[in-house]
């Protein structure tokens, strides 16, 4: 699960490891953001959930593409976006 949990939400167990992905997977549910949270954000822009091949979900931004062209199950990638000298965030766009 991303964004990662300091426990397991299924037993509050402490059991969680880091796995790493190939990064491919599909849309799973999204949005479309059109009022901005704060003015810096530029709409529209999609919030998803990315089901990876892995088996896990994402929540994520999908970038490269017109909000109204996604759909649910459409194939995406990761896309790492440098935000700042400190920060950069996976994103997904779609493949091809
Ligand atoms: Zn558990």
């Amino acid at each position: 699960m991303f964004i990662p949990q300091p426990i397991c939400t299924g037993c509050q167990g402490d059991h969680l490891e880091w796995v790493e992905s190939s990064g491919r997977g599909r849309v799973y549910s999204f949005t479309t953001v059109h009022r901005p949270p704060r003015p810096e954000f530029d709409v529209p822009y999609v919030v998803a959930i990315v089901e990876l091949d892995e088996g896990w979900h994402m929540l994520t931004n999908l970038i490269g593409c017109e909000p109204n062209s996604v759909q649910v199950d459409m194939p995406v990638e990761v896309s790492f976006e440098r935000m700042s000298e400190e920060i950069t965030l996976p994103m997904f766009r779609p493949v091809g």
